[in-house]
């Protein structure tokens, strides 16, 4: 259940990162508390990995517990008008359960790479939707290993922003969403999937979006406009087609993609005066890696 020394690039789909002084992969509740248990007993820093679809993980790794969920917390269920999810059930098979029920409202999310704690985590959304719309309510797990429930007027929900959610573990989560027709919703998600598989370039190792959305604008645009369309740093791309994520030709590193967001931000800075925000999120640095 615990390893030492476990390289992070597998669990991350940057496919960058250096090792985790310990990976806990805890397959129930009980387990998941008793490593809670252990990370305050040895007073080490922790972190919560999902898929690892948002993340990027430094050379040097992460100095103390990388837990990651397995198991029974990866189960996806239906409770009467709800359906329920463990936190690292994929936000991919959550989309496809809601289809399969005719329940409708998650047809936007239908794609998004990721855990249901790392969408929860993130807000993620896409397409005018996001995973706070059918959000009813999660059990967590704080740092003093003490499970609470908190509700969707609980939390801030902001565009991938869920601050509430920064200090404690989500756990099992419930959503409502409208019946429908199974047909029309798996219809509408497909619709969605082709956008996405036209837009993103999935067959290379990222991120998704390296920076959020700025007000009024696009980061893609702003990146192509301050001409940094197809800039390479070592094995870190800025890709001809989709410029708002940056790719690894899988012989890059944590550094080479730092300094790649570092010098894009800095590029579209200098010549439109927007300092882009990153939606990634750094793991495993000592300082924030991407001020300029
Ligand atoms: C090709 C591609 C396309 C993408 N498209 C989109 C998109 O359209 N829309 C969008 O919003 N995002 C998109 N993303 C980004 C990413 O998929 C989402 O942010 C996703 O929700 C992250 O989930 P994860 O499980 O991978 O989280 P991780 O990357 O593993 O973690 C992200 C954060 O969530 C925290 N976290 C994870 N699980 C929990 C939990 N149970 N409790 C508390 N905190 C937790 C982690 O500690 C970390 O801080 C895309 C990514 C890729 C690679």
């Amino acid at each position: 259940m615990i390893r030492e020394r476990v390289p992070l690039a597998p669990l991350s789909t940057f496919r960058v990162g250096g090792p985790a002084r310990l990976l806990a992969e805890p397959m129930t509740e009980g387990e998941l508390r008793a490593v809670m248990a252990l990370v305050n007993d040895l007073k080490l820093p922790y972190f919560y990995v999902g898929l690892g679809s948002n993340l990027l993980i430094s050379d040097a790794g992460f100095p103390g517990v990388v837990i990651r969920a397995r198991g029974e917390l990866t189960k996806i269920w239906r409770d009467g008008d709800l359906i329920c999810a463990g936190p690292s059930a994929r936000l991919l098979l959550l989309t496809a359960f809601a289809a399969k029920q005719s329940l409708s409202g998650m047809e936007p999310l239908a794609g998004i790479p990721g855990t249901v704690g790392g969408g929860l985590y993130m807000n993620a959304g896409a397409y005018g939707g996001e995973i706070a719309d059918t959000f009813v309510d999660c059990r967590t797990l704080t740092a003093s290993n003490r499970i609470e429930t908190l509700t969707k007027s609980d939390i801030a929900f902001g565009y991938r922003a869920a601050p509430e959610l920064q200090r404690v573990i989500a756990l099992s989560s419930r959503y409502k969403l409208t019946a429908g027709d199974s047909y029309k919703i798996s219809h509408e998600m497909r619709r969605v999937w082709m956008l996405r598989r036209d837009k993103q370039p999935i067959e290379h190792p990222s991120a998704g979006s390296i920076f959020k959305r700025p007000p009024g604008d696009f980061a893609g645009r702003l990146i192509e406009g301050a001409g940094c369309k197809g800039l390479r740093i070592g094995g870190a791309i800025v890709p001809g087609r989709h410029a708002g994520i940056f790719i690894n030709d899988r012989a890059g590193s944590a550094d080479d993609i730092v300094r790649l967001i570092r010098t894009v931000r800095k590029r579209v800075f200098d010549k439109y005066g927007i300092l882009l925000e990153t939606e990634v999120l750094p793991v495993g640095f000592e300082t924030d890696p991407f001020s300029i």
